[in-house]
């Protein structure tokens, strides 16, 4: 096994790591560990280039700095990539050697999963390391977050609602939903108790069809989803959908929803704000995955009370990036990341 050290400004430590035996090759992005061990799980893909990887781990590490500090959790930030075909040259073998390499960064990092990867990967991976979560079972194993990822955008939904609206009542309002994986089905269903009129779509005709039929919802094709009309937009599939193409179509209020990275450059933070939309920073409204994920790391005991807290938080910090936002007149994006900012270094605010 190699495992050679990378020189990355603006991170602490990147590692490349290749193992000619399992065929295992990638990179582990630490950003920050200043407000505890990096956590963020591995993801494995093809990539066109390893530099591709390469810059894939250490945009997504900065991001897991932002959301972790962003849900107060004592995490820094990190992520892993793993480069090959998840569905042909994932091995046993090549996952130990991935636990290998996360061990001899002596829980500086933790992995879970991520595009790629399942519970049962991160139980091999767990042969080699005590630094994984997301696995399948023992005494602090978190399971499933997508219930929990869901409940955290609703409380997102209804603080921005409350911006935009005047009131978090959500009956009586429209939501269109991108994306009806995991986490959107288990937010639909939120929205439907709630009273919420539902637009939605997926690539996946069937799944539209049948959450239609469950919500009684206006189901719509991929591309007419940005055209909807509804009072609140719930990106809930792909990044980078908020684009100069899409944001010009939005005929909603807001947009609150759990994708990550929605925005496809910052600028398009600032046309969400001229169109008089807000924006509820994806990095916030989707936190309560890495909650539920920080159960297992943290080895929290009253998992259910601890995770509630969290999510109140969670809210609260949305309530104040948004009031600040207003009152400072730019957009909600800016002040999640001068919010974390703040938190990162103290001492410059
Ligand atoms: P998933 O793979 O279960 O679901 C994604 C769904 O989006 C799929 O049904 C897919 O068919 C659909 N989709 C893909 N491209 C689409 C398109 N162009 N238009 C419409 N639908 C499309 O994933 P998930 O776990 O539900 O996660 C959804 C998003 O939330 C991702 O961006 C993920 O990174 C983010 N997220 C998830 C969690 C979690 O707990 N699962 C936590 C934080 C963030």
């Amino acid at each position: 096994m190699e495992i050679t050290t990378i020189d990355a400004p603006d991170h602490e430590r990147v590692v490349e790591f290749k193992d000619a035996a399992s065929g295992l090759s990638g990179f582990v992005a630490i950003h920050s560990t200043q407000l505890g061990p990096a956590a963020g799980g591995v993801r494995m893909r093809t990539y066109g280039h390893p530099s591709e990887a390469l810059d894939d781990a250490l945009r997504l590490s900065r991001g897991m700095t932002y959301k972790n500090a962003a849900a107060d959790l004592p995490l820094g930030g990190g992520k892993a990539v793993i480069i090959g075909d998840p569905t042909a040259d994932k091995t046993p073998r090549l996952l130990q050697a991935f636990g290998r390499v996360v061990q001899s960064l002596g829980g500086q990092y933790w992995t879970a999963e991520d595009m790629g990867m399942t519970p049962a990967d991160m139980a091999q991976i767990g042969t080699e390391t005590e630094y994984v979560a997301g696995l399948p079972d023992g005494p602090f194993a978190s399971g499933d977050p997508s219930p929990i990822t869901a409940r955290g955008i609703f409380n997102a939904i209804r603080v921005t609602a409350r911006h935009r609206f005047g009131s978090a009542d959500l009956s009586g309002k429209t939501v269109s939903v991108q994306g009806l994986g995991h986490v959107g089905e288990h937010l639909c269903a939120l929205l439907n108790d709630a009273g919420a009129k539902l637009v939605i779509t997926d690539i996946d005709t069937g799944q539209t069809a049948r959450l239609a039929d469950r919500f009684a919802a206006q189901a719509v094709a991929p591309d007419a989803i940005y055209a909807a009309e509804a009072d609140i937009f719930a990106p809930c599939a792909i990044g980078g959908i908020l684009n100069e193409t899409s944001i010009p179509l939005l005929k909603v209020g807001a947009v609150a929803g759990g994708a990550n990275n929605q925005l496809a450059t910052d600028a398009d933070a600032q046309r969400l704000h001229d169109r008089g939309i807000i924006y509820a920073p994806d990095f916030v409204a989707n936190g309560g995955g890495i909650v539920n994920v920080a159960t297992e790391i943290l080895k929290i005991k009253d998992r259910e009370a601890w995770v509630g807290q969290r999510l109140e938080a969670l809210e609260r910090t949305m309530d104040r990036i948004l009031t600040r936002a207003k009152v400072d007149g730019v957009s909600p994006h800016a002040v999640a990341e001068s919010i974390v900012e703040e938190k990162l270094h103290p001492q410059a605010a």
